[in-house]
């Protein structure tokens, strides 16, 4: 048995297959070849199975979004065996007596390149389709599949760290937890896995080899241990721990449909951080009062190219009345800093984390603002939509988003297309600048909602990115939660409602001092809300004390 201690990021055991993440763009190797007809054929099949993929998406879009989607993944479909295209890649087999993969790359590049060459704009755009085409046979010669899990059964996803991109694309329904070599408790990936509820450790570094995949690992991310082949006496105390869990999980589904409130009747609203329309069910499930936090980057991150006003307008109205008249609060989008998108073109910055990021795109880019705008004000009118404004520092900010929501709702009216005019406008308050200016914010908005991550990160010159930081990010900073409570007498003062939808509104610990505090919302993973609940039911509001915020 192999024993692993790392940093348990989301709670939970349980126990299953290593399996190495695989990552989309991993690089193509040059190999000498023996049998270079066997490698044909083991190109053909690669391409046989890309032709069946790219007529299965097609029929997929010609379904969803009609004929036109639908010819560029025949077109696609027909390139994959374009003659010329074909006959480069085997001239290329042949006369460096290479393995496949590195001939599709080498054709798809030399295509590529002189597509982009041309005069016509339309026939240089054609350079991304080529490169397109070869990326697909070039993941299914090197067995990389869509969503990064080549497996019948659900695994324990290892890898080094996983960036927002890779996580959004990732097969959810076959993850049972996550370990990583990197990470920190508020990298995307620990936060993913607490919104799935599933087990997660970061911070194995080298210990974790991918040597071990395809053996059978327990994780305890409680804990943070790893156990890789499992002997007798861990599995047992193992499966007791699973059980004991399972029970707890039963025991919490008896708080599903209960208010929250606590003993002394202060209403606390116990909403749900999301990261893409699959996550309702998971809201729905853990009864959710409503979405505190709905990230709509994953629309970007998933993306090549900009989502269409549309796309934006089906994913928030389907979570708008899947909510069926609950709150939703959609933050427009915060890219940037750790989450980085390549068609953005954005420059290279030293510090990207006080760099473009967040609202400071949108407002540089009406482009990118307007059609998401249009599209969040569109699903207003299939429920009750809020939006949220994220990174704010000043009250210019917030005065210029509201003037560019002002313009969009003017012509959705000229337009005559339905949106709910009243539609709640907040800001989160991420910054130690919005918390100075707090009650000058607060006459602008109708909500707060505090982003605990940021708010910590920046108020402590913390990344949270890194996970060697340790006891330096502390969320439970006197600092961080005098920051709080500032805010939330601002919010008071101004006769608006104020929340939190950092990681820390989680933290049962830390209950007593939000209800102190007077927090109006707490809006956490799904997996989160039962307990809290719980938590909050079993609380005496007037007893706390803000004992928490003294160094
Ligand atoms: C935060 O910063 O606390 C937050 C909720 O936003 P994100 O984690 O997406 O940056
Ligand atoms: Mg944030």
């Amino acid at each position: 048995m192999i024993m692993m201690q790392g940093k348990g990021v989301s709670k939970g055991v349980i126990k299953g297959p290593l399996y190495f993440f695989c990552r989309q763009d991993a690089a193509v190797k040059q190999w000498h070849v023996e049998d270079l007809q066997a490698e044909k054929e083991r190109l053909v099949q690669a391409q046989e199975k890309t032709i069946a993929q790219l007529e299965t998406l097609a029929e997929k879009c010609r379904e969803e979004a009609g004929d036109e989607a639908a010819v560029l993944f025949e077109t696609h479909a027909m390139f994959v065996e374009d003659e010329d295209y074909v006959e480069s890649i085997y001239s290329c087999m042949e006369e460096e007596q290479c393995n496949a993969e590195y001939a599709v790359q080498e054709a798809g590049e030399q295509f590529a390149a002189m597509f982009a060459a041309m005069d016509d704009a339309y026939m240089q755009a054609r350079a991304a389709d080529i490169r397109d085409v070869s990326k697909r046979i070039l993941n299914n010669l090197m067995g990389i599949v869509e969503g990064g899990i080549d497996s019948d059964v659900p695994v324990i996803l290892a890898a080094d760290d996983l960036a927002p991109s890779e996580t959004i694309q990732l097969d959810k329904s076959k993850i049972l937890g996550f370990v990583t070599q990197g990470g920190s408790s508020n990298s995307h990936t620990a936060i993913l896995a607490r919104t799935m509820g599933i087990p997660a450790i970061c911070g194995l570094g080298e210990e974790l080899k991918e040597e071990y995949a395809g053996r059978i690992a327990c994780v305890d991310g409680e804990v943070g241990c790893v156990y890789i082949d499992p002997d007798e006496l861990t599995l047992a105390q193992f499966n007791e721990k699973y059980a004991k869990q399972q029970e707890m999980k039963e025991l919490l589904l008896t708080m599903r449909g209960q208010e929250d409130i606590t003993l002394d009747g202060k209403k606390v609203n116990v909403y749900c951080n999301i990261g893409s329309p699959e996550d309702v069910s998971a809201v729905l499930a853990n009864d959710g009062q409503g979405i505190g936090l709905f990230r709509s980057e994953f629309l970007y991150l998933a993306a090549s190219d900009y989502p269409t006003e549309e796309e934006q307008f089906q994913a928030y109205k389907t979570v708008a009345a899947a909510m069926n008249g609950k709150r939703v609060i959609i933050r427009t989008l915060d890219i940037g800093a750790d989450k980085q998108v390549g068609y953005f073109n954005m420059n290279k910055e030293e510090n990207p984390a006080l760099g473009v990021r967040a609202i400071r795109i949108c407002l540089n880019r009406p482009e990118v603002f307007k059609p998401q705008l249009r599209a969040l004000y569109r699903a207003s009118a299939y429920g009750k939509v809020a939006i949220m404004f994220p990174m704010i520092t000043s009250v210019w900010e917030v005065k210029e988003c509201k003037r560019a929501c002002q313009k969009v709702m003017a012509e959705l009216e000229k337009e005559g297309i339905p949106f709910n005019k009243d539609t709640e406008i907040g800001i989160m308050l991420e910054t130690p600048a919005s918390i100075f200016v707090a009650e000058e914010l607060a006459r602008e908005v109708d909500f707060f909602s505090v982003g605990t991550n940021d708010l910590t990160q920046y108020t402590l010159a913390c990344d949270r990115q890194a996970n060697d930081l340790g006891k330096f990010y502390d969320p439970h900073h006197p600092a961080v939660l005098r920051a709080l409570k500032m805010a939330a007498d601002a919010a008071h003062n101004a006769g608006i409602w104020i929340g939190i939808c950092g990681e820390l509104g989680a933290d049962l610990s830390m209950l007593p001092t939000f209800l102190a505090m007077g927090m109006d919302e707490l809006s956490v993973s799904p997996n989160a809300v039962l307990p809290l609940r719980a938590a909050i039911r079993s609380s005496i509001a007037k007893t706390c004390t803000l004992d928490a915020l003294e160094c």
